[in-house]
């Protein structure tokens, strides 16, 4: 067993209380360069590479997936229905940007099976193309029930340790890898998930899906992101002014919330319960600033019903006028 407090592979969740630092080990073994020792299908990747020539484009099913849990009821309430995709649509680039994020991800996933499939109090299981299918049971009324399914990243068990107790104890947790825009995954960097994250809504849709199907109690999910522009340069400058190389992989622990477990099941029986997805208002308004009076932003703007949803929007160019802000580490010479 890893000590707690000897070295850093441990992350303090809540006062006293410890999980392991995922992220911590897969950097580790990123460093180390040496084969591969775990069980891992490395066949797997190849299989990735393809599948996004395979997966069909044609938009909404009709069904409601628990990754979307958190997405606009709206939105949900389009697709629930059947409405034809009426607004963004992704272009070829698509299945290219998904393949590279599905390979960044699975790399990350067979680094952390080589990192930790040795632990044997760390036990991690149904990643890549051997996902599970989990679903949620959202009761309708006395008779009736819909289920809802998704697949989340991979299903664990570790230790946590309690240092008031000095104790060791399995809990089960949700695994998520995620490939990360700029922005996001900075702001994932800096603060982990917010609470109304659409991946904090889906990890807690998982946790609850596993917590319905098993009886026992998942209460923890761990996100692995990792930023899609990350740079070995790129660097972070504290509050305080001092400064460090800034991490191309980060993860963070979330714990189970009830609310959002019980909102989840909620948001889908509205959804499922509409005649016409117009019942549901519009959760989003037209900005009112001055620079950018009318505009849609996210997530309609990337909403793939907008124009059923805003008849009278229409798109035009736009120039934010700011660039970019990075933080790079640069080399100096002293006097
Ligand atoms: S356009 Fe906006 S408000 Fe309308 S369904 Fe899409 S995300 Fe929801």
């Amino acid at each position: 067993m890893i000590g707690v407090n000897e070295d850093e592979l441990w992350i303090e969740v809540e006062h006293g209380l410890f999980l392991p630092d995922l992220a911590g080990m897969v950097l580790s073994r990123l460093r180390e360069g040496k084969p591969i020792t775990s069980n891992y299908d490395t066949s797997e990747l190849g299989k990735v590479l393809v599948r996004q020539l395979e997966e069909p484009r044609s938009g909404p099913t009709g069904s409601l997936r628990l990754s979307s849990a958190g997405k606009c009821q709206r939105a949900l309430a389009y697709d629930y229905h059947h409405y034809k995709p009426n607004g963004f649509i992704s272009d070829e680039s698509a299945p290219i940007v998904f393949a590279v994020g599905d390979i960044v991800e699975m790399l990350i996933v067979a680094a952390l099976h080589d990192a930790t499939d040795h632990v044997k109090a760390i036990n991690i299981s149904s990643t890549g193309l051997s996902q599970e299918t989990v679903y949620v049971d959202v009761p309708l009324d006395d008779k009736r029930t819909a289920r809802v399914s998704g697949h989340p990243d991979g299903v664990m068990a570790l230790p946590m340790y309690r240092s008031d107790t000095g104790e060791f104890e399995i809990v089960n947790a949700i695994l998520e890898v995620k490939s990360m825009s700029d922005y996001g995954f900075k702001k994932f960097r800096s603060d982990g998930l917010s609470r109304e994250d659409l991946y904090n809504y889906q990890t807690q849709a998982y946790q609850l899906a596993k917590t319905q199907m098993t009886g026992d109690q998942f209460n923890w999910s761990y996100v692995l992101a990792l930023g899609k522009s990350v740079t070995v340069k790129d660097g972070i400058v504290r509050e305080d002014g001092s400064w460090a190389k800034a991490s191309p992989i980060v993860g963070h622990w979330a714990k189970g919330d009830d609310d959002i477990k019980y909102n989840i099941i909620n948001r889908l029986r509205e959804v499922i319960e509409t005649q016409s997805p117009e019942e549901i208002p519009r959760p989003y308004k037209p900005s009112t600033a001055k620079a950018t009076q009318g505009q849609l932003r996210f997530p309609c703007d990337w909403c793939s019903h907008w124009k059923t949803c805003w008849p009278n929007a229409y798109e035009e160019p736009a120039s934010s006028g700011f660039y970019q802000k990075s933080t790079k580490i640069k080399l100096f010479v002293g006097e």
